[in-house]
């Protein structure tokens, strides 16, 4: 089966239109359009190739279907929704709230949800993933003490399990909504169920976008002893990294640097400990990857990866000129821009410094390190992340919108090799875009029309 597109731009590119057989891209070019079994007129789309999500959490994604999204809401908003929700729901579960972006900017307190939802349990949790607020309903379920509602890192993945919270995750939704943003490709970070539930997708031919899964240090042993590696698999599925932790976020007031009140948080994990697991993964063909968002956790994974290859580094937010070394591997997160702006949630937590330091992508790109770009689902959305990196005021952050797409397509090529161009013989991932909007999305040859 062909299928010819036409009538389109293609991004960096001269091409008039793309022909595609067998899920591959067969031609392009410009002038007479060759035949085909289906014509597609484009009606004037910027063509892009698929962007490859490099950091995602697609069960967070999956959870939010069924629940509350808090995405973008205010406060007043948030508690009407959950106000609204207590009296048909069984329980109000919510993802995505934000008090940084809001005028009256403390976080939601327990007191406030008891007062309208008493009964019932009730589990918002914020943007970042790290930190959620609970009413006191549910901290007598999960069994964990609160600071007026707030729990974080390890008590809020207590109260996850206690709550069986991602028995409910729906990855065909999580997928769906990938497709809808361009997303061809994610890197993902899994718990050993969504591990499972992606085995059977697959096993099922349901995978409607390419998954390089990583997984926690509760999976480490049973992989490694199975002799799992990283990039076992096919172009849909393959197994990734080990994700570790050196420290948490700025908004939960956990990443390891210091802070504008006078504050150092040290880094989760202990250097020789790190170098260690790293050591160990490595020698069994695993790659790491390590979440690092303070300098001062980001100078230990540093160390722990000098004299390696295949690692990468999560975030890497807060960074000192001597961190730019040219065989480093990062994945960032050009959205979390929307806090590193004058007034902000970085400029509060950290001090005026640390909007010239913050997210350095310029400054990386030019010391030839090796950047992706994903969105850790705050929003799961490139075009907003490649707006953020272009549009950015400060000369270390600012990309060119060349730059910034390659950098949210090349996580494809973990994948595939002949992913993440428009080329002939390469797999047809490729995204359309009219009035900045996303109109339609291809993996493998395969059409999701928006
Ligand atoms: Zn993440």
């Amino acid at each position: 089966m062909s299928i010819l597109l036409y009538n389109l731009n293609v991004f960096g590119e001269e091409w008039e239109y793309i022909l595609i057989r067998n899920g591959k891209i067969e031609k392009t070019g410009t002038g007479n359009l060759p035949d085909a079994g289906k014509k597609l007129n484009m009606n004037n789309a910027l063509i892009y190739p698929g962007f490859c999500d490099a950091h995602t959490h697609l069960e967070n994604v999956g959870l939010m279907h069924g629940t509350l999204d808090l995405t973008g809401k205010q406060r007043d908003e948030v508690l009407g929704m959950v106000e609204r929700a207590c009296e048909t729901s069984a329980r109000v579960v919510g993802r995505g709230w934000d008090e940084s972006m809001w005028k009256d900017a403390h976080m939601l307190t327990g007191e406030e949800l008891d007062a309208i939802c008493p009964q019932k349990v009730v589990i918002l949790i914020r943007e970042d993933g790290h930190l959620a607020v609970i009413n006191s309903r549910a901290a007598e379920i999960c069994n964990v003490k609160s600071e007026n509602g707030i729990i974080r890192e390890d008590a809020l993945s207590v109260c996850i399990k206690k709550l069986n919270l991602f028995s409910t995750v729906d990855l065909h939704y999580a997928q769906n909504y990938a497709l809808s943003k361009g997303i061809t490709c994610v890197h993902d970070f899994a718990t050993l169920n969504t591990f499972k539930q992606y085995f059977k997708m697959h096993r099922r031919g349901e995978l409607k976008i390419r998954v390089y899964a990583s997984f926690y240090d509760d999976a480490y042993k049973l992989f490694r002893d199975a002799g799992l590696y990283s990039g076992f698999g096919d172009s849909f599925l393959k197994i990734g990294a080990l994700k570790l932790f050196a420290d948490g976020s700025i908004g939960a007031g956990t990443a390891a640097t210091r802070y504008a009140n006078g504050s150092t948080i040290a880094p989760m994990l202990d250097r020789a400990h790190l170098k260690e697991i790293v050591n160990d993964a490595n020698a069994h063909g695993i790659r790491v990857f390590t979440h690092a968002i303070g300098d001062l956790a980001i100078e230990s994974v540093i160390e722990a990866y000098e004299g390696t290859t295949g690692n990468r580094i999560e975030h890497f937010e807060i960074v000192r000129d001597e961190f730019l070394k040219d065989w480093l591997s990062v994945c960032a997160q050009p959205n979390f821009l929307k806090w590193a702006k004058e007034g902000g949630l970085y400029h509060k937590k950290l001090g005026a410094e640390s909007l010239l330091i913050n997210n350095p992508y310029r400054k990386m790109l030019d010391s030839g390190m090796n950047v992706l770009f994903g969105s850790d689902c705050m929003p799961m959305d490139p075009l907003y992340g490649i707006r953020l990196a272009t549009q950015s005021e400060y000369p270390h952050q600012r990309l060119s919108v060349d730059e910034a797409v390659r950098a949210y397509t090349l996580g494809s090529r973990y994948m595939a090799s002949n992913l993440g161009e428009i080329k002939a013989g390469y797999l047809a991932d490729l995204v359309a875009v009219k009035d900045d909007k996303i109109t339609m999305t291809m993996v493998n040859g395969k059409i999701y029309n928006f």
